[in-house]
């Protein structure tokens, strides 16, 4: 099973705020290699062009916590979605 049919399977239960962020725009346009997106299993990361900024698509987020770890700079923003909302696994 391909990596797109098993996250298709993952329900969630969508917050109306966001769990998660980067920090300071600035620090993400200088940083090599941009691992927050390379690293993340949900492709939840992305890098938008026109504004040059770094963008996270925190409805699909697995809580996997590997974008917090990996950033380089610290720049991440990031807690569990409140109580009720985010990735339905957790839940049992
Ligand atoms: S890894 Fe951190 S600093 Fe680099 S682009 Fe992602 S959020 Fe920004
Ligand atoms: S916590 Fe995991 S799934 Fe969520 S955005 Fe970060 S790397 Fe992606």
């Amino acid at each position: 099973m391909k990596l797109e049919d098993k996250l298709f399977l993952v329900t969630f239960v969508p917050d109306s705020e966001t769990h998660l962020s980067a920090i300071k725009q600035e620090t993400c346009r200088t940083c090599a290699g941009k691992p927050c997106i390379s690293g993340c299993p949900a492709a939840c990361w992305e890098h938008e062009a026109e504004k040059n900024e770094v963008l996270v698509s925190f409805e699909g987020c697995l809580e996997c916590g590997t974008c917090r770890i990996i950033c380089p700079y610290h720049n991440i923003q990031w807690k569990y979605p409140r109580g009720g909302f985010g990735v339905k696994y957790k839940f049992g």
